[in-house]
């Protein structure tokens, strides 16, 4: 069952995770964030500094290239829901390794399974190749997978459109496909 109550408690258990050497580093373990029946799930690779502060993700400067292209797009960030594949920043923002994303795998899963989204959006090369296997985003951007009883979308990390301005115009059509795949499953009876 959708509960509120049952998205809180996988918060709570976030943010006192011990599982993995991460939590000797953090300073706040950062859960996902939203809405608890979104249509969409966006999901990026680890915290990084500002999100490690505040316990918050995407709230840095990819957060906000992330913000710009939802409202480009006609979504508010109230009515999506926002995670990562690890939930606690690694040391120097180092890509998340294999016993971290695995011991942290559970909570994707169990927040998936709970706000159980029409898509799932995989925002870079750590979380499409943590969920789908999946390598070069410069090929595959764009395209939506259909695995496991979900609807995956893959496209750019925010944070690339901070250091190659070329990919704002890409990252910003990606998400309007998105969302206009999303107006035709919604309008399909
Ligand atoms: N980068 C991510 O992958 N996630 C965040 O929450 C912030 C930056």
């Amino acid at each position: 069952m959708k509960t509120t109550s049952s998205l809180t408690t996988i918060q709570k258990k976030i943010r006192l995770c011990q599982k993995c050497d991460l939590c000797i580093t953090r300073k706040n373990a950062v859960p996902g964030k939203g809405n608890h029946n979104a249509d969409v799930v966006f999901i990026g690779e680890a915290p990084g500094k500002n999100e490690d502060l505040y316990g918050e993700p995407f709230i840095g400067n990819a957060g906000k290239k992330l913000n710009d292209a939802l409202e480009n797009a006609g979504l508010t960030r109230s009515s999506v829901y926002i995670t990562n594949i690890i939930k606690c920043r690694p040391p120097k923002n180092r890509i998340p390794n294999d016993i971290e994303k695995m011991m942290c795998s559970g909570y994707l899963k169990d927040e998936l399974t709970i706000v159980n989204p029409k898509i799932i959006c995989l925002l870079g090369n750590t979380s499409y190749y943590s969920i789908l296997g999946g390598k070069e985003i410069t090929k595959n951007h764009g395209k939506f997978v259909r695995k496991n009883n979900h609807l995956y979308f893959i496209t750019f990390h925010p944070a690339a459109i901070i250091y190659n301005q070329k990919l704002e115009k890409i990252f910003k059509n990606d998400i309007k496909k998105l969302v206009e795949e999303l107006r035709k499953l919604k309008t399909k009876p």
